[in-house]
């Protein structure tokens, strides 16, 4: 079943750019554009005393902060800004969190894994860098000429993460927020990003999703290089899981794609899609496959530079998953490249 049949969407009219629209009580949503095939992201602004607590920042960009300028020119005046919440450290969250905490003198408000992770990208450091993940394809089958292509794409994550801060707040499980009026409970969640912060009111019902659950494209979920024996699959999972125990009609505001109800039919979606997955790529591992040769099991369309990127973490999360379950044996030819086969 196609997701727009079990889930409902009650704002189905996106804002108007640079503007915000109301989704809770002190809730508000804007959404800012993204240059690649997924084109937006949603980010938050919670009514805090005297301002706003912004949550995720969207891309570095121009186009992205001249419409955080129109938003402050537009809202009232200039609204005081009193904190900005990162939920992790990837670009289109994090983009501006450096220029927006240091334009409003606060602080960001991030968990320690997706900080670090922000500084040690934003260097390329050893393991974090392009060239190293770009090891860690090879060895997984990825062709050379694939491998040529993705080079040329240089520190990425730099330019879209202009400046970053060099101290924050620490967001830990189960850490309650005091935001205006309500309080918010941190919900760490894993296998997309090292540490990743959804935000649920109780009050309200309403969960602040991040990536972690979103209503129409499935989460990344990727092997990375300085964890090459990592298992993201069997982590985003069980985080899945416990985003379940939430109540049914929580009001889900996802990073991409509309705010939506239907949260447990979604998880259980999810869930679904990566079994059927996994049960393909057993399948496929008859004979011996590595990483890239399951991509087109895993995806059956056309992949640009950028989504072959994420595919073959992906291919790599999903083969990592039956490795560890023992239902695939891996092995290494004379040419370095690893590869699964049916156990
Ligand atoms: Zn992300």
């Amino acid at each position: 079943m196609s997701p727009e049949s079990i889930l409902s969407y009650p704002f189905p009219v996106l804002p108007l750019a640079g503007r915000a629209l109301a989704v809770a009580p002190g809730v508000h949503w804007l959404r800012m554009p993204l240059p690649f095939a997924l084109n937006h992201i949603n980010l938050w602004l919670l009514e805090d005393e005297g301002g706003w607590t912004i949550v995720d920042s969207g891309l570095g960009d121009a186009p992205t902060r001249a419409l955080w300028g129109e938003f402050f020119a537009t809202a009232a005046g200039e609204p005081p800004v009193r904190r900005v919440i990162v939920t992790h450290h990837h670009p289109d969250h994090a983009g501006n969190a450096g220029w927006l905490t240091q334009r409003f003198g606060v602080q960001l408000w991030i968990s320690y894994s997706e900080f670090v992770s922000a500084l040690a990208y934003r260097e390329a450091v050893d393991g974090f860098s392009l060239a190293h993940r770009l090891v860690m394809f090879r060895r997984n089958g990825l062709p050379i000429e694939h491998i040529h292509k993705l080079k040329d794409r240089g520190n990425g994550y730099r330019s879209a993460v202009p400046e970053f801060p060099s101290a924050y707040r620490r967001l830990t499980d189960g850490l309650v927020i005091r935001i205006g009026a309500r309080d918010w409970r941190v919900i760490m969640g894993y296998g997309h990003a090292p540490e990743h912060a959804a935000l649920y009111c109780d009050e309200l019902k309403v969960l602040i999703a991040g990536d972690m659950v979103l209503p129409k494209i499935t989460t990344n979920v990727s092997v990375m290089s300085f964890e090459p024996e990592g298992n993201p699959l069997k982590q985003f999972l069980e985080s899945l899981g416990r985003y379940g125990t939430l109540p049914a009609d929580t009001l889900v505001l996802p990073s991409h794609g509309l705010p939506f109800a239907g949260l447990r039919e979604r998880i259980a979606q999810l869930q679904e899609h990566h079994r059927l997955r996994l049960g393909e790529l057993l399948e496929a591992c008859e004979a011996p496959q590595s990483a890239a040769d399951v991509i087109p099991t895993l995806f059956r369309r056309e992949l640009d530079t950028q989504q072959l990127y994420f595919a073959m973490g992906e291919a790599m999360a999903h083969l990592h998953f039956l490795f560890e379950e023992r239902r695939v044996s891996r092995t290494e030819d004379g040419d370095g490249v690893l590869r699964f086969v049916r156990a």
